[in-house]
């Protein structure tokens, strides 16, 4: 899928690679690219507008990170932005209600969401362990109602007997009784399409909401329909709420798109797609795995993140020098807490920094987990600089000023130079007593 926008934009941002600097004037010629792309690909022009806007805030003045050009910067910013418009994270159905759970599905005919309600069931029934009722409130076809019944015989989930001559609310409430009744965990009605939205359609799949309360609302959208999907996931939005979108047929040749576009036109969350016919192509919806097929640019980003990578280990190289010197201050103090926190504690440091097995030991002592982190940053962060480097002239008043400062009390101001005060000794220590470069002095 996105065939088409992942090479124009490969074309243009791998261009960009080639470059050795990237001034404010190649962020526009990008970003114009960027924009032209991004519609062709049928994403609404809203969207794309305040994508380029996010890109450029943050693509003039970055701080490009070294031994990446400023173009492999640029990808790694559009992705990810890309990444953020697409919901970052991934969302999936919600059954925090009372059962049986009402799941309402809406969308326009042919969109698959008869398909689709057998697919969500059958997730349901064998990654959850729910016990499910389907129900067709298709009223104006019968055909449609048999189809619900065939695909629940092929999942093996149970569905409301077909009783004719009810409207669809009065289907929908027999099937929230039958749970109830039954004893289902989720009931899951599936309602009528029309080719387009009209107001009957509407209407009624909006009275269903109502009349059963329904805790989703999903609107099951054809990806291959682009900018009409937006269109209509607006509308119905609009009209009766929706909880989350379901794009279909992204196994087909979608341009990308609608699956770019809905999140951010209704706010809503992708939370599922259909990738085939069958009744287990259904997906959980990965923004940044579409954002890497968007872009095709999957190297570049992960060389970029590489790139960030061994930033930090030659700041840490830097640290430890300082530290073999016994010039290890406040402020080195304050950056490796920084990194520490960036790369999720004690244990993702101890990973990067050259020989640091001393280090963590010390710290475990000292008992340090996050939210210590946290503190100890705020009290090296109301000190001046002087007093971050020359920690000896903090005499009581300073020590007062900045536990006010920090929120907290003297006591954790002293606590934090002790530790400073000991893992300068050790390193001043270490520096001593080996040769050989930092690596063999700090013994990795
Ligand atoms: P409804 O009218 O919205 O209920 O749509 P249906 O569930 O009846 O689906 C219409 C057609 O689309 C059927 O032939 C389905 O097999 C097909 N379909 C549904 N979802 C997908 C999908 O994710 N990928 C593909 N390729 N086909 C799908
Ligand atoms: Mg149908």
């Amino acid at each position: 899928m996105f065939e088409g926008l992942s090479e124009r934009l490969s074309g243009i941002l791998g261009g960009l690679t080639r470059r050795g600097k990237l001034s404010d004037q190649d962020v526009q010629n990008a970003l114009r690219e960027v924009r032209r792309a991004l519609l062709e690909a049928d994403v609404a022009l809203e969207v794309v507008r305040s994508f380029t806007d996010r890109v450029r805030e943050r693509a003039v003045g970055a701080e490009v990170v070294k031994s990446v050009t400023p173009g492999q910067m640029v990808v790694k910013i559009v992705n990810d932005a890309l990444v953020e418009m697409l919901g970052a994270e991934a969302e999936t159905i919600n059954l925090n209600a009372t059962p049986p759970v009402p799941i309402l599905m809406v969308g326009l005919q042919g969109s698959g969401k008869t398909t689709t309600t057998a697919k969500i069931a059958r997730r349901l029934k064998e990654r959850d362990k729910k016990r499910v009722l389907m129900a067709s409130l298709d009223t104006r076809r019968p055909a449609a109602m048999e189809q619900l019944a065939v695909l629940g015989g092929q999942v093996e989930v149970d569905t409301l007997p077909i009783v004719t001559g009810q409207s669809a609310p009065q289907i929908a409430r027999r099937a929230m009784e039958a749970g109830r009744l039954g004893g289902y965990d989720v009931v899951m009605l599936d309602t009528a399409g029309r080719v387009t939205v009209d107001e009957a359609l509407m209407d009624e799949a909006a009275e269903v909401a109502r009349t059963v309360d329904a805790h989703e609302v999903l609107l099951v959208a054809d990806a291959l329909t682009g900018q009409d999907a937006v269109n209509t996931a607006r509308a119905f939005d609009e009209r009766m709420g929706l909880t989350g979108i379901v794009l279909t047929r992204m196994d087909g040749d979608s341009r990308g798109g609608a699956a770019l576009s809905m999140r951010a036109v209704t706010g809503k969350p992708i939370k599922l797609i259909g990738t085939g016919e069958k009744v287990d192509a259904l997906e959980e919806f990965h923004p940044s795995r579409v954002a890497n097929r968007i872009l095709g640019m999957g190297d570049i980003v992960s060389l970029v993140e590489k790139a960030s990578e061994s930033i930090d280990q030659e700041e840490a190289v830097r640290i430890a020098e300082k530290m073999r010197k016994g010039k290890f201050d406040l402020a080195d103090l304050r950056n490796q807490l920084a990194q520490m926190e960036k790369l999720g504690g004690v244990g993702g440091l101890m990973g990067m920094m050259p020989g640091m097995g001393a280090m963590k030991k010390q710290l475990e002592g000292a008992n340090v987990d996050d939210k210590v982190i946290k503190r100890q940053c705020a009290i090296i962060d109301s000190m001046t600089p002087k007093e971050r480097r020359s920690p000896d002239i903090l005499k009581a008043s300073r020590k007062k000023r900045i536990a006010a400062g920090a929120g907290m009390k003297v006591e954790d101001v002293n606590k934090l130079l002790k530790m400073h005060r000991q893992m300068a000794d050790m390193m001043k220590q270490m520096g001593k007593n080996k040769r050989g470069g930092i690596a063999g002095a700090l013994g990795s």
